[in-house]
């Protein structure tokens, strides 16, 4: 399949997929001379790593419901930048099985006799259909999504549902009756099962709730983490800043091969993640810490503090000055910067570059097939040693 391009009816419409019109190979090829182009001059840019699986990755997946003109039930994907559902089935780069899960709850829905949600005026029942699917473990969670609470012949429901998909392990309903193009609502019961799900990456166990953070392609993001650990070589004795840590993956990986962790992290709900997934896992040398990462690393630094090893995994805006100018005064000897996005990447380093550090290893992956973005990974270390 990878030999070839898309052949999505929707491609166009959907806009997710930005080189469906390219063979997998060239995908690769384009998001290396991208890294080049942004990167090259300041180190070698490594082979781009390919995702262990190009199709099918996305271990997330949301689905809208609505209906036509004629009244049919639809569901499937905002047509971009609008509230225009485009009716879709299957989708490429999409879980099958999750997929597959919509199409039966779009029958469902028709068989009890439910309504769908109307947005213009704010009534109805199912609104939306938020899969996730723990690919180690086999897990899966279904989440209704729904106008209202009132949900008639529920338990008929989950039980047609799960005797049709034995792998559904949790199915929630979460209530989101306002007015906004946030998926998820504040109301959420559990219909069955635990209430999350829970998966292994690199060895550990990671507790996934509806709307917790988790790498949306798991078998590219283990391999890069296993060699990005690999290429900074810890001994037992480093101690680790984990900063824009999400729910503390990469820190509580490094835990183990590291004396001690101090993880930072903006939103609440993920530090709370981060502190579950740190007991499941009997980890004990990872401090959480629910800050702004510059507010933080410049209070370390006035307090004369200092580590080892610096991990930054920012958003797509990148780190700040401030960030970084407090990361050259805690002097760690190495710095391993995980970013999805190559522009403001090249901005961060040229500052570590022009303030003592050197660039040991650029190396892009692609977590994202399909679509126009790429992963780097990157090793940073002192100049002179
Ligand atoms: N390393 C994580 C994911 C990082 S995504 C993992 O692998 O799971 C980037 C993270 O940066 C998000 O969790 C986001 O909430 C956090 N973030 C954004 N701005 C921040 C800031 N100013 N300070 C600290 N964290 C921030």
């Amino acid at each position: 399949m990878t030999e070839t391009t898309l052949q999505c009816p929707v491609s166009k419409k959907c806009g997710g997929c930005q080189l469906s019109n390219m063979t997998y190979k060239e995908q690769l090829s384009f998001k290396q001379a991208k890294v080049i182009r942004l990167l090259g001059k300041l180190h070698r840019v490594g082979e781009i790593v390919p995702s262990p699986r190009p199709m099918h990755y996305r271990n997330k997946v949301q689905a809208a419901f609505g209906r036509t003109r004629g009244g049919e039930i639809i569901s499937g994907v905002y047509q971009s930048s609008t509230h225009h559902i485009v009716k879709t089935d299957a989708c490429s780069i999409e879980d099958e099985l999750a997929d597959a899960i919509i199409v039966f709850i779009r029958q469902l829905v028709k068989s009890f006799g439910l309504t769908v949600y109307d947005e213009r005026i704010g009534r109805g029942f199912l609104r939306h259909v938020l899969i996730k699917r723990a690919f180690a473990t086999g897990e899966v969670m279904v989440v209704l999504v729904t106008g209202t609470q009132v949900f008639p012949s529920k338990n008929a429901f989950c039980a047609r549902l799960r005797e049709q998909f034995p792998q559904i392990t949790t199915i929630l309903l979460n209530v989101n009756d306002r007015y906004t193009s946030l998926v998820l609502g504040e109301r959420e019961t559990v219909l069955y099962g635990p209430g999350y799900i829970t998966d292994v990456l690199c060895g550990l166990r990671f507790r996934i709730s509806s709307k917790s953070f988790y790498q949306i392609n798991r078998d590219c993001a283990e391999l890069m983490f296993t060699q990005a650990l690999e290429s900074v070589g810890l001994t037992g004795r480093e101690i680790v800043i984990d900063a824009y840590s999400g729910v503390g993956t990469i820190g509580l990986i490094a835990a183990g091969k590291a004396k001690r962790v101090i993880s930072v992290e903006l939103n609440r709900d993920a530090v709370k993640d981060a502190r579950v997934n740190a007991k499941l896992n009997g980890i004990t040398n990872v401090d959480f810490y629910c800050a702004d990462a510059s507010d933080f690393l410049a209070e370390m630094a006035a307090e004369n503090e200092t580590a080892d090893l610096v991990i930054m995994d920012p958003p797509r805006a990148g780190s700040t000055v401030r960030f970084m100018k407090s990361v050259v005064k805690l002097a760690p000897e190495k710095v391993l910067y995980i970013s999805c996005n190559p522009e403001t990447l090249a901005r961060d380093l040229t500052f570590f570059t022009k303030n003592g550090y050197k660039i040991r290893m650029i190396r892009p992956y692609d977590m994202f097939p399909f679509t126009e973005h790429v992963e780097s990974v990157i090793l940073i270390s002192r100049a002179g040693s």
